[in-house]
């Protein structure tokens, strides 16, 4: 019933002519049309491959975003600008930026409202740090996470975000969640979004799983009734990596 998100995070990989290169080389294999496919990339690189990716199966995404529309914030970039350069999506509250950049949730909710009022569609990250899950507090932080980052969102607008749950420690580490941990996590967040906004919202709402997903693994994520495809870093740089992830979603 949901459509499954595949979405590479390259992070700070890639000069705008290796993207590409990237794009032009996945675009010779067939992509299958069940599986929603994102490749989010630097901001310089953005503007071409949307141009490249026009048209096809293939989805752009920045990842990070400012809340406001313009003005004295040097170094930033706004929604308008993205949906000008041709970009559909935006990954926010990466732990990434959470931990070196100072994300906090009220930042994540100031961009993920201006990102849906934009026409951006958000994947919103969010996960527990190593002590957390050792100390049992998992759920919770999460729950927290999701509240405070989608505050204030009407149903509609719920129904156009992507969560995406990011255990910390297994964000690049080669030690990845169990497919059945991460999806007693991800039901728990299904179940937080039904009784933050309604029923129906929380059955339509995709939740990706990431945190070092490979072609090897994949499988076991997908197979979960609550997964709904994977928000992947490292296994998203090469293109034979990227189009096995993608083929193993459909
Ligand atoms: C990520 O960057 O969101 C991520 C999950 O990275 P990796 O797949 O490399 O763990």
């Amino acid at each position: 019933m949901r459509t499954p998100v595949i979405a590479g995070n390259w992070k700070m990989h890639k000069t705008v002519e290796e993207a590409v290169d990237f794009v032009e080389t996945i675009q010779r294999s067939e992509l299958p049309g069940e599986v929603e496919t994102v490749l989010c990339a630097p901001f310089l690189a953005l503007p071409a491959l949307a141009e490249k990716a026009k048209g096809s199966k293939i989805g752009i995404g920045a990842q990070n975003v400012h809340w406001e529309e313009q003005g004295a914030y040097t170094g930033e970039v706004s929604v308008p600008m993205l949906k000008a350069a041709g970009v559909q999506y935006v990954i926010i509250g990466h732990s990434e930026r959470r931990t070196y950049f100072a994300e906090t949730d009220e930042t994540v909710n100031r961009k993920v409202k201006a990102a849906i009022a934009g026409g951006l569609t958000p994947i919103v990250c969010v996960g527990e740090v190593l002590e957390e899950r050792e100390s049992g507090q998992t759920k919770q932080v999460v729950q927290e996470q999701v509240k405070k980052g989608l505050n204030g969102l009407s149903s509609e607008e719920m129904k156009k975000v992507i969560i995406a749950y990011e255990p910390v420690w297994a964000i690049g580490t080669g030690k990845a969640s169990t497919a059945e941990d991460a999806e007693e996590v991800i039901s728990f967040i299904r179940k937080t979004v039904a009784d933050l906004f309604d029923q129906q919202v929380a059955n339509e709402v995709r939740i990706q799983y990431g945190g070092s997903v490979k072609p090897e693994n994949i499988g076991t994520y997908i197979a979960q009734p609550n997964i709904d495809g994977a928000l992947v870093g490292g296994a998203s740089l090469e293109p034979a990596s990227f189009l096995k992830l993608v083929e193993a979603a459909a």
